[in-house]
C-alpha cells in the first residue's frame, strides 16, 4: 500500500484563490487586508520566510509592509514600530519573525502586539481563547495542518491522535485543535518513555520535533494519517521532514510530503487570519 499524498501546495493554492476574492470584496468596501512583517537581523532562513510572506500577500491582493531592523537594533526601536502599527488602520495583522536576537525578550515583543492584530496567535489571550474553544487567531502551522483533515474528509471524532512535540507554536496548539475536533490526544516529547509504542497506536500521527526522518515506517500504525510538520535541512542542502517519508508512506493511508506539505499551509493560514482580522475591523 502507498499512502495518498496530502498536497499542501494544491490546497494552499485553492484556499488562497478564495482569499483573493474575499480581499477584493473587502477592498471594495474600503478595507484591504494588511499585514506588517518585522524582521530583526539577517538570519537567512528568516529572510526567506519573510520574503515568502510578503509575496503571498501580494499574490492574494493583500496590502503588506516589511520592516527590517539590524541585528544590533535597540529593542525600543522595535517596540516603537509595533506601537505605531498597532494604531495603523491599514494594518490588520502584525507578525514578528522569530527567532529574535538574544538581547530581545521575545515574549515581551509578542505581548506588545495588539491582541486583535496577533495573527500568529502567540499572545496569551489567543492561547487562552484557543484552549477555551473561544474565537481566536489559531496559530498558523497547526491551523494549516487541520485543513488537511477537512480537505480529505477525515473525521477525527474518536480517533487516537499522537502529537510528537510540545512547543507553544506547534505541538501544544495542535493537540488542542485535535482535542476540540473529537480526537483522543496524546502529546509526546523528549522525556516520553517508549515513543514508538505511542506512535504505533496513532490513527493520526503529527510529527513536530525538528529531527530529520525521526519517525520511521515501523513506528506508524497501518492506515494512519501522518502529518509531518518538520522542516530540516540535510547536509546535501535538501529539505526533509521529521518523518522518514519513504518508509512511512508504505504504511500510512495519508501523508504530507516535505517540502510541499504543511509548509505552504502555514503562510496560507497567516493570510486566513489576516483576512479574518480585516473582516472583524469592518464588522463583517
Ligand atoms: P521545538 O524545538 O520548539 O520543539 C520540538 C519538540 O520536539 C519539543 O517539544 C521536544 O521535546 C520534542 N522532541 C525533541 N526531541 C525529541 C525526541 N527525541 N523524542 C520526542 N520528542 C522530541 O520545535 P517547533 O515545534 O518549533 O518545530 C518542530 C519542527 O517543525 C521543526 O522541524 C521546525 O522547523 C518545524 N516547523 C515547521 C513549520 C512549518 O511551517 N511547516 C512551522 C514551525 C515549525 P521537549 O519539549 O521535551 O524538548
Amino acid at each position: 500500500m502507498t499512502a495518498h499524498l496530502l498536497d499542501g501546495n494544491a490546497l494552499a493554492q485553492k484556499l488562497r484563490a478564495g482569499f483573493k476574492q474575499k480581499a477584493e470584496i473587502l477592498a471594495a468596501q474600503g478595507v484591504r487586508p494588511g499585514l506588517a512583517v518585522i524582521l530583526v537581523g539577517e538570519d537567512p532562513a528568516s529572510q526567506v520566510y519573510v520574503r515568502n510572506k510578503v509575496n503571498a500577500c501580494a499574490q492574494a491582493g493583500f496590502h503588506s509592509e516589511k520592516y527590517v531592523f539590524a541585528a544590533d537594533a535597540a529593542p525600543a526601536e522595535v517596540f516603537a514600530k509595533i506601537a505605531e502599527l498597532n494604531a495603523d488602520p491599514k494594518i490588520h495583522g502584525i507578525l514578528v519573525q522569530l527567532p529574535l536576537p538574544r538581547h530581545f525578550d521575545a515574549e515581551a515583543v509578542l505581548d506588545a502586539i495588539a491582541a486583535e492584530k496577533d495573527v500568529d496567535g502567540f499572545r496569551a489571550e489567543n492561547v487562552g481563547a484557543l484552549m477555551q474553544g473561544q474565537p481566536c487567531f489559531i496559530p498558523c502551522t497547526p491551523y494549516g495542518a487541520m485543513k488537511f483533515f477537512e480537505e480529505a474528509g477525515i473525521d477525527l471524532k474518536g480517533k487516537e491522535a499522537v502529537v510528537v512535540g510540545r512547543s507553544n507554536i506547534v505541538g501544544k496548539p495542535m493537540a488542542m485543535l485535535l482535542m476540540h475536533a473529537g480526537a483522543t490526544v496524546t502529546v509526546c516529547h523528549s522525556q516520553t518513555r517508549d515513543l514508538k509504542a505511542h506512535c504505533q497506536r496513532a490513527d493520526i500521527l503529527v510529527a513536530a520535533i525538528g529531527r530529520p526522518k525521526f519517525i520511521t515506517g515501523d513506528m506508524v500504525k497501518p492506515g494512519a494519517v501522518v502529518i509531518d510538520v518538520g522542516i530540516n535541512r540535510l547536509p546535501d542542502g535538501k529539505l526533509c521532514g521529521d518523518v522518514d517519508f519513504q518508509s512511512a508512506k508504505e504504511v500510512a493511508s495519508f501523508i504530507t510530503p516535505v517540502p510541499g506539505g504543511v509548509g505552504p499551509m502555514t503562510i496560507t493560514m497567516l493570510l486566513a487570519n489576516t483576512l479574518e482580522s480585516a473582516e472583524r475591523a469592518l464588522g463583517a
